[in-house]
Parts: C-alpha cells; sequence; structure tokens
C-alpha cells in the first residue's frame, strides 16, 4: 500500500496487534480495518498506523514523541520501537488505565501515559521531535505546535467527519511547513475528559 520504510514494515509484521482488541475480535486484528474498542473509539487500520509513524520517522531514530489519542495503545506500541520515549495522552480513564497496563504487561516500558486532554498537549516534556494524533479536530491546536521541536514533525488529521484530510507539519526555523498526505476519517478529537 506504499509504506517504503523496511523498519517500520518489520515492526508491523512483529508487533501483535490481536493482543489490543477484545478476544472476541482476535481473529479478525490482522485485518486492515479499524474495529472497535470500547466506549465508541476504534482501534486505527493498520495501514494509517504505518503510513502515520512511516510520515514522523524520516531521518534515523526520534527521541521524544507525543502520541495524542492513545486509545488502546497499539500505535503506542508501534511508535515505542521507532523512538526513545512516548509520551501518551488519552482522554477515557478506562482506556488510559487499559492501555498503561497492557504495555507494561507486554514490556513496551519506554512509554508513559497520561489521562488528559490532548488538545493541551503535554508541556513538561516538550519540544517533542514528533507528534501523532489520532483523532480529527477541526484545526491544529496551537498548544500542540507551540510543544514541537524546531526541525520536528507532527502528523494530524483535520477536519469534520467525511472531509478530513492528513496533514504533516514541519516546524523550521523560518516557521511551519505544511504538506497534506491523503484524505482520511478518524473519530473527533474531543475537548476536556471523560
Ligand atoms: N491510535 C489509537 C486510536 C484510537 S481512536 C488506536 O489505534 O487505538 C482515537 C482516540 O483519541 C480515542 O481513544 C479517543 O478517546 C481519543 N481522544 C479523543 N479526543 C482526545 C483528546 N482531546 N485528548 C486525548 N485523547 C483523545
Amino acid at each position: 500500500m506504499g509504506i517504503r520504510n523496511e523498519q517500520i514494515l518489520e515492526i508491523m509484521r512483529t508487533t501483535p496487534r490481536h493482543l489490543f482488541v477484545d478476544e472476541a475480535l482476535a481473529s479478525r486484528a490482522y485485518e486492515n480495518t479499524a474495529l472497535p474498542i470500547g466506549f465508541g473509539q476504534t482501534i486505527s487500520q493498520p495501514y494509517i498506523v504505518a503510513a502515520m509513524s512511516e510520515a514522523l520517522f524520516v531521518s534515523g531514530r526520534l527521541d521524544r514523541v507525543l502520541e495524542v489519542g492513545a486509545g488502546c495503545g497499539y500505535q503506542s506500541a508501534v511508535l515505542s520501537q521507532i523512538a526513545g520515549r512516548v509520551f501518551a495522552i488519552e482522554r477515557i480513564a478506562a482506556l488510559a488505565n487499559k492501555l498503561r497496563s497492557r504495555l507494561h504487561e507486554l514490556r513496551f516500558n519506554n512509554v508513559r501515559v497520561r489521562h488528559g486532554d490532548g488538545f493541551l498537549g503535554w508541556a513538561e516534556n516538550a519540544p517533542y521531535d514528533a507528534i501523532l494524533v489520532a483523532a480529527a479536530p477541526v484545526g491544529v491546536p496551537a498548544q500542540l505546535l507551540e510543544q514541537l521541536a524546531v526541525g520536528g514533525r507532527m502528523v494530524i488529521p483535520v477536519g469534520r467527519a467525511g472531509s478530513q484530510e492528513l496533514r504533516l507539519l514541519t516546524r523550521t526555523a523560518a516557521g511551519i511547513e505544511e504538506e497534506i498526505l491523503e484524505r482520511v476519517s478518524f473519530v473527533p478529537l474531543l475537548d476536556g475528559t471523560s
């Protein structure tokens, strides 16, 4: 499907996606589809996880990565294998708790999970070399842009249901460069926590 980075492809081959969904859905875990993870949310389609990871991972290892909308933790597990440290935020407490214990059990030890509102980012650990947002706001949140390092990249779906595009933003010394990658369909990025 156009993913070329060998390291990303190998991570996609070896990360056990069936351990991130309910047992009843485990037999479908290796289909290229989104699946329900409860609370009206979905685990992202594997293709989109790979495409977003590849867009961020262009020049060697990343030190700090911020992930907004960690859901079941599958994307966090993928990121943890290309990053020094992953800071993952999830707004639904039950999902945040579940993903924290799952990542711990599976020994993805370089991921820190916070139950919180991803619109605000996670300022204490900024700036980030990469930011991955897995739910769509209608515009790019200013606080996330502020937490991006110079030379850092952010991949984020933007727009309302039915008309979203995946954008790649790069912070340069001169400002922000923006590229539109493809049309996508994500759940909305919501304010506050639950
Ligand atoms: N990559 C995840 C995607 C989960 S769907 C996976 O594969 O499991 C998107 C997630 O974003 C949902 O779990 C939803 O609760 C969360 N989300 C929505 N708005 C958010 C916000 N403001 N802050 C943090 N998480 C948010």
